[in-house]
């Protein structure tokens, strides 16, 4: 794979642009559309159904009538595994396809939608589809004159509503438990970045999926992603984004039909760096890695380094020396390790963070700059600032870009104080060789996950999701069917 066979394929690529309703490929009732910008070179790469409340409840109404007679959720299990695996199958078909899709839409660079982006959402895909007829009920230890099952039923129907940073892959964290489970799914991508979501609407009816069991449909948050949340036969809205919008989904449950919410949420995750750790360039590798990797656009990305203050210029050093391995390039290009920001907006928030830092006493030690202005695309290039304080907007705030803020400390309590500091809990990770001290910090760190002598150490099999304020519920792992199922007891009274 070259550049120029990826701009020459791209050049002829088709843009999904219609939402999926009920097995049709269907534009916006209002007929109206919005642009799908890429951030490559900040151009229109198409137009896309701007679907509104009318749209929405007609996948939902679909959904409900999917749902309700069965179609998916009384087929036989091994029939549904049979389906799931051939969606994954086709994905896998359109690998090449949907990794170019993503890093139009997106910015990210294809060699990391080829390898990590597409195939994740396709391992989440078969992962479910195996684990579909594995999970099953309990008998409970009732008196004897009584027998009770304990059963898990699917909910009805899904709202999905996932952000831009990893598209496919946030989307089938969600998809594939929720269709494992006997759901029927309406599933709103971002405005940013709808391709790949259609395209797995398109590809499920191809597998086999029923009409109206999975729709996706593309619109802005505030109105079609309101629409769903607000929407009265909607049973779970399953949410990847941002807090503030995390609040308002809950305020609309709140305001209609009491629909569960599961929230993944933002992170400031500290990765803590004890001068006792054992490979300080492992652990400098980690801390690069942990922030610049997709643009730093993660939620649980390694934003805060907390480094132990006798090691902290040394290390300091080693962290800038790699930043430069992560310098942006053309998202098409094979060779560029990271891409484009999402949007003009993003790209001048995080802009704005950078302005900020040094006002507040932070120093910067490398980068801080925009590049590539001349693609018309939106590029940071990868920034580090010293000295930063705990108190700072740059250690508090979600930035979502390649910034990283580090901070230093004297000890392990005050380690610990710095890294539970924050309103989040999505991620943490600690260096060190002292596997006390490992197990003793790991238990005291308020996150979701805690990665030791390794950073973002994430598999299928391992609940993701946080604690604070960076939400509830978890994605991955067996446990992630809880979310999309409810509990029912059955009992029989006989004679005994
Ligand atoms: P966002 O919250 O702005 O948007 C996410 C989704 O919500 C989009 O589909 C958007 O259209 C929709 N939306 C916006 N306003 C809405 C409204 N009023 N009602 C209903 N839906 C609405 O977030 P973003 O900017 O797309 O993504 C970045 C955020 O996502 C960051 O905060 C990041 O940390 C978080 N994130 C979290 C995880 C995780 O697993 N915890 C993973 C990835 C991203």
């Amino acid at each position: 794979m070259t550049l120029q066979k990826n701009l020459d394929r791209a050049a002829g690529l088709s843009f999904p642009s219609q939402a999926v309703i009920d097995g049709k490929l269907v534009s916006a009732k209002s007929g109206k559309t919005f642009p799908n910008v890429g951030p490559r070179d900040g151009r229109v790469l198409n137009e896309v159904a701007a679907c509104d409340a009318d749209d929405i409840d007609a996948a939902v109404k679909a959904a409900r009538a999917a749902f309700e007679d069965g179609r998916w959720r009384n087929k036989h299990p091994r029939e549904k595994k049979k389906i799931m695996f051939k969606l994954a199958e086709l994905m896998e078909r359109d690998l090449e396809e949907l990794a170019l899709l993503e890093t139009l839409d997106m910015g990210k660079p294809i060699r990391d939608t080829l390898s990590v982006d597409i195939p994740t959402a396709i391992n989440s895909i078969r992962w479910y589809a195996e684990a579909l007829d594995k999970v099953y009920g309990e008998v409970a230890t009732t008196p004897a004159e009584r027998l009770s099952f304990v059963v898990r039923e699917p909910l009805g129907v899904v709202g999905a509503i996932v952000p831009w940073n990893f598209p496919l892959h946030m989307a089938c964290w969600k998809v594939a438990p929720a269709l494992a489970a006997g759901n029927s799914i309406v599933l709103k991508p971002a405005e940013q970045s709808p391709s790949t979501a259609l395209k797995l609407g398109e590809l499920a009816l191809e597998a086999g999926v029923p009409p109206g069991v999975l729709n996706v449909v593309p619109g802005l948050g505030e109105t079609a992603g309101q629409a769903l949340a607000r929407h009265m036969d909607v049973d779970l809205i399953a949410f990847t984004g941002s807090g503030d919008v995390g609040r308002k989904l809950m305020t609309y449950a709140g305001e209609s039909n009491l629909k569960r919410v599961a929230l993944e949420l933002g992170g400031k995750s500290p990765q803590i760096v004890f001068a006792d750790a054992e490979n300080l360039d492992e652990a400098a590798d980690a801390a690069a890695w942990g922030i610049f990797f997709n643009q730093g656009e993660i939620c649980n990305a390694a934003s805060r380094l907390l480094v132990e203050a006798s090691i902290k210029d040394a290390f300091v050093r080693k962290v800038v020396e790699r930043a430069a391995h992560y310098a942006p390039g053309d998202p098409l290009d094979p060779a560029s390790v990271t891409g484009a920001i999402v949007s003009e907006s993003q790209m001048r928030r995080v802009l704005g963070f950078i302005d900020k830092a040094p006002k507040e006493g932070a120093v910067l030690a490398r980068g801080g700059k925009r590049v590539r202005e001349e693609s018309g695309g939106f590029y940071i290039e990868p920034t580090i600032f010293d000295r930063v304080e705990n108190t700072h907007a740059l250690a508090r705030d979600e930035v979502f870009g390649p910034v990283l803020g580090v901070i230093a400390f004297k000890d392990e309590d005050e380690a610990v104080r710095i890294a539970n500091d924050t309103v989040y809990g999505l991620a943490s990770g600690l260096w060190t060789a002292n596997i006390s001290r490992a197990h003793r910090v790991a238990r005291k760190l308020r996150a979701g996950l805690v990665w030791i002598n390794g950073w973002d150490a994430c598999d299928i099999t391992v609940p993701f999701g946080g604690a604070k304020q960076s939400g509830f519920g978890r994605d991955r792992s067996l446990h992630a069917l809880e979310k999309y199922t409810e509990l029912k007891g059955i009992s029989i009274t006989y004679r005994p």
